[in-house]
């Protein structure tokens, strides 16, 4: 397979192993791999993304089984990085961050589970956060200013446990989290306020609208900004977004001898995760076809259905880590195929399904599979299940990307059985909550100058 990309732009450094990225919005805005982590988002509130991504030699898929999986990540990592963190530095790195396993499942003939919530926090996003931290913390190291970075970010939920484990103890970064007090579930409360060290919690009087609207006001505010270094930890930072791709290439090696077709089914709210999957499929892997499954925020399937692509306001579902509206790496799955519809929907498609069939789902895999679905996987599972009864010759494996405990209630009332307490949430159950309550922007202004 060719990459469709051009190196087009010329190599800032000679003789150097180098990437740039450049703004989707103005393609000659172009930066380092550090400088787009460190900013998140391009000046013209462009995506970063890569200039070339060259497929891996066919030998390495051939021969998956031998690598571990730190020399795996590295293989298909190291060309988005390029010099910028030495090879040694970057091993270190993603040994730490892939320390533990992702396993597929299988539940019936051809249809399997890839858990990806074995992490610290149970949800897929510790990855992509603490991939994001460490490269944070080595750029910060290397820099001879000794001022720290303060990564500030709002959560609804499931996100901010992920952002503040990933960014414990990493020297040279502060981290402030917001959060509708009230409005999290209370292991998500925990997960954000009992780590103590370098992360802070505010707990804000209002909604997840108001944290997040005070995070962008102020990341504009100069009376802030020309005092500390602020950066955010969304899903836009390719930091976040590119590690995804390692799931998808240690799912292949575990399934390589019997998907001769695989498919990928992958719960989708920003799409960054499967976009991340397209992006190890440009690196050669074999893969034949990816479905994105949403709950009933379906932008993007209308736009599959209809080739307009019309943003809305987000509707409360029960996968609501998927309560998204204007998907924002949508853009990026775009520029991964040309922006040719035709050559997207080759190996694309999108469905969306309703809180109702999300429930049947797992009620489904509970007692004809005994597995316990949470309702994001169980969205990959229809989406998988939708597009097998017309492609019944493939191997799919729909994402699980959260730990059934992370939504408790809702599982717990449409299975009619009692969730275990895995270990990790047992111990921040037990923490101490920390937290400072805000209620206005000039609040948590004066915050974060004090
Ligand atoms: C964030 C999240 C998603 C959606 O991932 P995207 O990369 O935004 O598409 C799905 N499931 C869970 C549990 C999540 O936390």
């Amino acid at each position: 397979m060719k990459s469709t990309f051009q190196k087009s732009i010329p190599k800032e450094l000679n003789n150097c192993n180098y990437m740039n990225y450049f703004s989707l919005n103005t393609p000659d805005h172009i930066s380092s791999f550090k400088d787009a982590v460190i900013r998140g988002i391009a000046p013209d509130k462009g995506l970063y993304f890569p200039e070339s991504i060259t497929p891996l030699d066919p030998s390495f898929y051939e021969t998956i089984e031998n690598y571990s999986t730190v020399d795996l990540a590295y293989e298909a990592i190291q060309q988005f990085i390029g010099d910028e963190i030495p090879e040694e530095e970057l091993r270190a790195i993603l040994s730490e961050v892939l320390d533990f396993e992702f396993p597929v499942v299988e539940l019936e003939k051809n249809v399997a589970t890839l858990e990806l919530f074995h992490g610290p926090t149970m949800a897929f996003k510790d990855v992509g956060a603490r991939f994001m931290a460490r490269c944070l913390g080595y750029f910060s190291k290397q820099s001879n200013t000794k001022e720290n970075v303060t990564v500030l970010v709002a959560t609804s939920g499931d996100t901010g446990g992920a952002v503040a484990n990933g960014f414990l103890g990493v020297e040279g970064v502060d981290v402030v989290i917001l959060y509708p007090k009230g409005k999290v579930s209370p292991i998500q409360e925990k997960q954000l306020t009992t780590l103590g060290q370098n992360i802070r919690a505010l707990e804000v009087e209002g909604s997840f609208d108001d944290c997040q609207a005070f995070v962008k006001k102020a990341f504009l505010d100069e009376s802030i900004t020309d005092h500390i270094k602020l950066t955010s930890a969304n899903s836009i930072n390719v930091a976040r977004w590119l590690p995804q791709m390692l799931y998808y290439i240690i799912a292949y090696r575990q399934v390589k001898d019997k998907a001769e077709k695989l498919v990928f089914s992958v719960p989708s709210g920003n799409f960054g995760n499967i976009c991340a999957g397209i992006v190890a499929y440009k690196l050669g892997l074999p893969v034949d076809h990816f479905i994105a499954s949403t709950n009933v925020n379906k932008v993007i399937p209308d736009y599959m259905d209809t080739q307009t692509y019309t943003p809305r306001a987000s509707k409360p579902t029960i996968s609501n880590a998927m309560d998204v509206g204007d998907p924002s790496n949508f853009i990026r799955i775009q520029k991964l195929f040309s922006n040719d519809y035709d050559q997207l929907a080759a190996l694309f498609s999108s469905e969306s399904f309703d809180d109702d069939q999300t429930k049947a789902a797992m009620l489904k895999l509970f007692i004809e599979n005994e597995y316990v679905a949470d309702p994001h996987g169980a969205v990959g599972y229809l989406g998988l299940e939708s597009y097998m009864e017309h492609h019944p010759d493939t191997y799919g494996i729909f994402l699980e990307t959260a730990h059934p405990v992370k939504f408790l209630e809702v599982v717990e009332e449409t299975l009619q059985t009692k969730v275990a307490i895995p270990q990790q949430i047992q111990k921040v159950m037990g923490g101490q909550k920390k937290s400072v309550e805000i209620a206005t922007y000039e609040e948590l202004k004066s915050y974060l100058l004090d």
